[in-house]
């Protein structure tokens, strides 16, 4: 009755997508050891982090999560990004609308060259008082069964919780949690609890309101 050895740990490729300047690289430098495992894939120009979790019933995930060197900047990802991927995260800035319209073309992207794989969206910096992207704007994910989270990477506010969403559709599993850890960095900024609280109650109108 012991822990799962590393390389028998079940790993899945994990696509990163959205516009440039949303806080990608940022929010996947919050979890101190995938900084650390960072390796650069010259063929594709992406940078790999390895993010393991422990899961309850003496399992762990691991996710080995692409990120872009600023390709999605100028003149966008090339299909070798997207290929074998086995899971995908597409990032918006909830501080600008354009970002947020652009995630069906990023989800578009995905599904062509890796069909459907289990997908969530995050909308990034909710901390920002300058918010114009609403929790009742967000409805792209209602149309197509995919799980949205609000997230701020400078506050570490729901960091693990697109990873749970995912590890819980790949193991086909609704139970699964992960243990406790305590490996991310600390917050760079104070999330103002009670207004996520009231973006947490908007968002949950919005998800029975059609
Ligand atoms: P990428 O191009 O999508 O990888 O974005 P970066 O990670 O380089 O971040 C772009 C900018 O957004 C940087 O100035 C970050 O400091 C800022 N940023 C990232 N995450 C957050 C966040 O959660 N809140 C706020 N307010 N700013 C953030
Ligand atoms: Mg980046």
């Amino acid at each position: 009755y012991s822990r799962i050895p590393s390389d028998e740990v079940p790993t899945f490729k994990l696509i990163l997508v959205g516009d440039g300047g949303i806080g990608k690289t940022t929010f996947v430098n919050r979890h101190l050891t995938a900084k650390l495992s960072k390796k650069y894939i010259a063929a594709v120009g992406a940078e790999v982090y390895t993010m393991t979790f422990n899961v309850n019933g003496n399992r762990k995930i691991r996710f080995d999560l692409w990120d872009t060197t600023g390709q999605e900047k100028v003149g966008g990802l090339r299909d070798n990004y997207f290929s074998e991927g086995q899971c995908a995260m597409i990032m918006f800035d909830v501080t600008s609308r354009t970002t947020y319209d652009n995630v069906p073309d990023w989800f578009k992207q995905i599904t062509r060259v890796c069909g459907y794989i289990p997908t969530v969206i995050v909308g990034n910096k909710v901390d920002a008082k300058s918010r114009v992207v609403q929790p009742k704007d967000i409805d792209f994910h209602r149309n197509t069964y995919l799980q949205y989270y609000d997230i701020s990477a400078k506050s570490n506010y729901n960091f693990k919780k697109p990873f749970l969403h995912l590890a819980r559709k790949l193991f086909d599993d609704d139970d699964l949690e992960f243990e406790a850890e305590d490996t991310l960095a600390l917050p760079d900024i104070n999330i103002d609890k009670q207004m996520m609280i009231q973006y947490e109650q908007q968002l949950r109108e919005c998800a029975y309101d059609d």
